[in-house]
This record gives C-alpha cells, sequence and structure tokens, in this order.
C-alpha cells in the first residue's frame, strides 16, 4: 500500500445523520447563518445589532437598555420573516443580530432552551432535580449559555421562568440570540456544540 492512497467506500447509511447541524460550528457571515438556520427549519427573528460606537443599533443607541437583543419588528411571533426582507435589513446594516424564535418550528419541532447566566456549574441542582442532561446544541458567550432541546410529543410546554438561581427556562414565546450574533462586550456568540437538538428526556 506504501505510496498509494487509500481507497474507502463510503456507505451513504452510515454517514452522520445530523451532518446538517454541525456546520454551525464554523464561523461565517450573517447571512450564511441565516440560510443555514432556514435549511434547518427553525424560526428566526432579526434583531437590532451592536454599533460601531459599542451601543444599539437602534434609535436609543447607548441608551438602549437591551443593545443588540430585541426584535426589528413588533410582530416577530406571528410568523417567519420573508427573506427579502431579512436581506434588506442586512443591506441596511451588517451589524444586525438574529436570534431563534422558540416553540413551535417551520421543521414540525417544539424547542425550548435553558438558559444559563454563569458557569455551568450553575446547572448542578437542575440536574440533581431533573436528571442529567443530555449533550445538545450549545451556545456559549462570555458569560453564560444557551442549551436548545425538542420537547418530546404530548408534553406541555414548561412556562418561561427561573428553575435555579442563574438558569431559566425559555419556552413559548421567549427567544435566544444566536450565532453569529454580537454580545455588547465585543464577543460574536459561537456554537460550542453544533449537534442536533436533543429530546429533552
Ligand atoms: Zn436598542
Amino acid at each position: 500500500m506504501s505510496g498509494a492512497a487509500q481507497i474507502i467506500n463510503l456507505d451513504a447509511r452510515q454517514w452522520p445523520r445530523d451532518l446538517g447541524w454541525s456546520v454551525l460550528g464554523y464561523e461565517s457571515d450573517t447571512i450564511d447563518f441565516l440560510t443555514r438556520y432556514r435549511s434547518l427549519g427553525l424560526a428566526i427573528v432579526m434583531l437590532h445589532g451592536i454599533a460601531e460606537h459599542g451601543g444599539c443599533t437602534c434609535r436609543d443607541a447607548r441608551g438602549c437598555d437591551q443593545p443588540g437583543k430585541h426584535p426589528l419588528w413588533k410582530n416577530y411571533l406571528d410568523g417567519e420573516p420573508r427573506w427579502d426582507d431579512m436581506r434588506a435589513e442586512l443591506d441596511k446594516s451588517w451589524r444586525r443580530n438574529i436570534a431563534l424564535r422558540l416553540g413551535d418550528q417551520p421543521n414540525g419541532w417544539r424547542l425550548i432552551a435553558i438558559d444559563v447566566d454563569g458557569p455551568d456549574s450553575l446547572l448542578e441542582p437542575v440536574e440533581r432535580e431533573f436528571g442529567k442532561l443530555p449533550p445538545t446544541l450549545t451556545e456559549r458567550s462570555g458569560r453564560g449559555s444557551h442549551l436548545v432541546y425538542r420537547l418530546p410529543d404530548g408534553v406541555d410546554y414548561p412556562l418561561n421562568k427561573a428553575i435555579a438561581p442563574g438558569v431559566e427556562v425559555k419556552s413559548l414565546r421567549g427567544k435566544i440570540t444566536v450565532p453569529p450574533s454580537m454580545h455588547v462586550n465585543g464577543h460574536r456568540r459561537r456554537w460550542t456544540n453544533p449537534i442536533m437538538p436533543a429530546v429533552l428526556p
């Protein structure tokens, strides 16, 4: 075999089924991420972004109390924005951020997120009460993380509320800011575990 390339016969059936999700781990621009989220069947919300001066791209600028985190359109819960409208917003400013709207998704899933406002150790009391959380689609920012889960069939949406100190469930009518959005601290959000969302046990 020396010097010869090794030929491997790939069996398509053995390919990872969640191949589409690993692409979320690669850094790219907002248009590219919008395309990825759309092709995965996820519900997107366009947000204001972080301006060059460090405040929000909205009218309140440095006076905004939710810089880069609030929706551009008031009716964001009513349905999916048109692709052309999202493109037009990014043409106006490439600094726009984006969020994932939780709840019912275009792909038929029902999504919730666990919002951890600090280190992973904040999840310890949650796991003691509810059991170990399976690995899932996870985003980490400088300060905390978001874990995205699918709800099993026949289970009602949980309420949007804190379930432990620094740990909040985001559910129906909730949203989480997602990559490649910029945090007010200047860091871009990243999917640190770019896998298909697990079903909540
Ligand atoms: Zn603002």
